[in-house]
């Protein structure tokens, strides 16, 4: 007898007859004798409805106010989802967030997991019931209603399955497995039989939105093995696994990408100790997460600083930056809101050099100006205008042959 956590995107609870087919899957799974915890998201488009409901009352919505609504949405599938499998005569029990006792800091709309209550959900296993609890959401120290951030019924589902100890975390979804890239952008993308949690987090941190990044922390943190399968049809899906050290991995494992960019730069500032720290403490201050940064050396005594911000942001950090240009004495402030990332993530980087030759000598053939350039240890990522983001993924999915399974894999 296996403990499973199954997790089903909204895509997968999109409509009464999807809610059905999951039930079946579920009720598949609990008769072959296995412990089944079932977290869902909110119907597909959902959340999106209440972000817009929200945004049509108030402009900039209270964030604790927001997530009591957004957390509905979830609401309403666990008991659907709970109505299709009693009807079934299945023993089941639904629970939020709060009844759980999934317990978050108070970061509303992206807090973070401190510690799961899973006593209750133990409980029931051992009464031979499933367990169906809501995604994305949680409770504060203050007993406040809490959700992580879009994409958190991964997390939520991840997180369970590190508290219960489960043999499997399954994440059911639209596509059936992890690709190369977003086989919506490059429809020769294929899908990976495995990947290392390492690579799965520099591609969800990237922007590869089919698994939520602290789903990948918690899943690596405690040792769950996590797969992304589809929700509707048969298959092995992909393993997210630790490195095995027998087996050469692929160089490349896959292309992230992101458009949520926006660049901000500060011209002529004063090229001296602290400026750094002058410009970029304000803008944590505001909150605002800084993500690649890059500082020119002037033929003055001055100098350039140009850094990028999640889009969302751009407005904030844009109207903080000229505060501090003032303050600072700097010439300029300009922003493009319009950029996006493209990365190459693989672990076999470590041991190879020129893939960053290669992917800017590709980009290069394309047209396509680099803005800014970042690498580290597994990864290299540039920074381009939007209008050439589909271009650049197909070319470098392309010059490095990821629609080709590479020896190492097979
Ligand atoms: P769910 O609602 O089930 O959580 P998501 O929309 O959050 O589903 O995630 C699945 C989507 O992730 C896919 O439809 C696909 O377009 C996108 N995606 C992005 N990058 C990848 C990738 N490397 N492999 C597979 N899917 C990806
Ligand atoms: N419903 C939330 C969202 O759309 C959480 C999730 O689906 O994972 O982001
Ligand atoms: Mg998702």
């Amino acid at each position: 007898m296996a403990l499973i956590v199954q997790k089903y995107g909204g895509t997968s609870v999109g409509d009464p007859q999807r809610i059905e087919r999951v039930a079946e899957k579920v009720m598949a799974c609990h008769d072959r004798g296995d412990q089944v915890v079932v977290v869902v998201s909110a119907m597909s488009g959902e959340t999106d409805r209440l972000l817009a409901l929200a945004r049509a009352v108030a402009r900039r919505p209270d964030p604790r106010e927001l997530d009591v609504l957004l957390a509905t949405g979830e609401q309403v599938t666990i008991a659907l989802l709970s109505l299709a499998l009693h009807k079934r005569g299945c023993p089941v029990r639904s629970y939020t967030g709060t009844q759980v006792q999934i317990l978050t800091d108070s970061a509303f709309n992206k807090a973070r997991i401190r510690a799961i209550d899973a006593e209750r959900v133990r409980r029931d296993l051992a009464a031979g019931r499933v367990v169906v609890v809501a995604g994305f959401q949680g409770v504060d120290g203050e007993g406040y209603i809490t959700t992580l951030g879009r994409g958190g019924s991964d997390t939520t589902a991840a997180a369970l399955a590190a508290a219960l100890k489960a043999d499997e975390c399954r994440i059911f979804t639209d596509v059936d497995g992890v690709y190369t890239t977003d086989p919506r952008v490059v429809p020769e993308a294929r899908r990976l039989r495995r990947i290392t949690f390492e690579e799965m987090l520099e591609m969800a941190s990237l922007g590869s939105k089919v698994l939520q990044i602290r789903a990948v922390e918690f899943a690596g943190k405690y040792n769950v093995p996590l797969r992304v399968l589809s929700a509707f049809e048969d298959g092995e899906g992909t393993l997210i696994t630790y490195e095995d050290p027998d087996m050469e991995g692929p160089l490349i494992s896959g292309i992230a990408f992101s458009r949520d960019e926006a660049k901000l730069t500060i011209v002529g500032v004063p090229d001296e100790p602290g400026v750094a720290y002058r410009i970029l403490g304000p803008i944590g201050e505001a909150n605002v997460e800084v993500d690649m940064i890059v500082q020119n050396v002037g033929a003055d005594s001055t100098t350039d600083f140009t850094f990028t911000v999640h889009r969302n942001d751009y407005e904030k950090a844009l109207e903080r930056l000229r505060d501090i240009a003032a303050e600072l004495g700097a010439r300029d402030v300009s922003g493009d809101p319009r950029i996006a990332k493209i990365s190459l993530v693989g672990v076999g980087m470590r041991s190879h050099v020129g893939i960053a030759g290669r992917m800017f000598q590709t980009l290069a053939r394309e047209g396509i100006n680099i803005r800014m350039i970042s690498t580290s240890e597994i990864k290299v990522s540039v920074v381009v205008d939007e209008k050439y983001l589909e271009l650049g993924v197909r070319a470098l999915h392309e010059a490095f042959a990821l629609d080709r399974e590479s020896m190492a894999e097979e």
